[in-house]
């Protein structure tokens, strides 16, 4: 890195070692211009990305609302508790992992609809419908049409379950037809 005294180019690490903590190593370093000594710290970026909403609108990751987002998909259906914190986990490690500033909370939907699709099927396509918002019955109609493929014959129990969201899987019937 640049000297922080005289912007030379380059300085050199004279010295290396591991904070008791653990999880900083300090650098000591000596410019070959000036020969001026600083210290440097690393330490893992481990913060949590911002949420960009719809609308630009930007929030601090909240594992509480990704939490309930997963309990209300999987309301009632049979899935360990444990099963749930390793999914809620999954996505915290991925977000963590991909090092970016912010990302969208459609991104964030993705990743809970992956891994709603390994936990419950049912809870997946529960999830993928209010999501959507059915803003698009295409892109739900091609939901249930990728899970018949996958499980053929859940049809009528899925779309039975989505309860309040008839009126749209009447209107994916309809458009089948047609
Ligand atoms: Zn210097």
């Amino acid at each position: 890195m640049h000297c922080p005294f005289c912007q030379h180019e380059d300085t050199r690490v004279i010295d290396s070692r591991l904070a008791e903590d653990g999880a900083t190593v300090r650098r000591r370093r000596e410019c070959p211009q000036c020969s001026e000594r600083f210290n440097t710290f690393e330490t893992a970026e481990l913060k949590l990305p911002a949420i960009v909403k719809s609308g630009e609108r930007r929030e601090n990751f909240d594992e509480r609302k990704l939490r309930v987002s997963f309990e209300r998909a999987l309301q009632k259906r049979p899935v360990a508790s444990h099963d749930v914190d390793a999914a809620v986990r999954a996505v915290i490690d991925d977000l963590r992992r991909s090092g970016e500033r912010e990302v969208t909370s459609r991104h964030v939907g993705e990743l809970v609809m992956r891994e709603l699709k390994k936990l419950d099927q049912v809870a997946y396509v529960r999830f993928a419908s209010v999501y959507r918002k059915f803003e698009d019955v295409h892109a739900f109609r091609e939901e249930i049409e990728k899970l018949e493929r996958d499980l053929p014959g859940l049809e009528s129990l899925q779309l039975s379950l989505l309860g309040g969201e008839a009126a749209a899987a009447a209107a994916v019937k309809r458009s089948r037809k047609s």
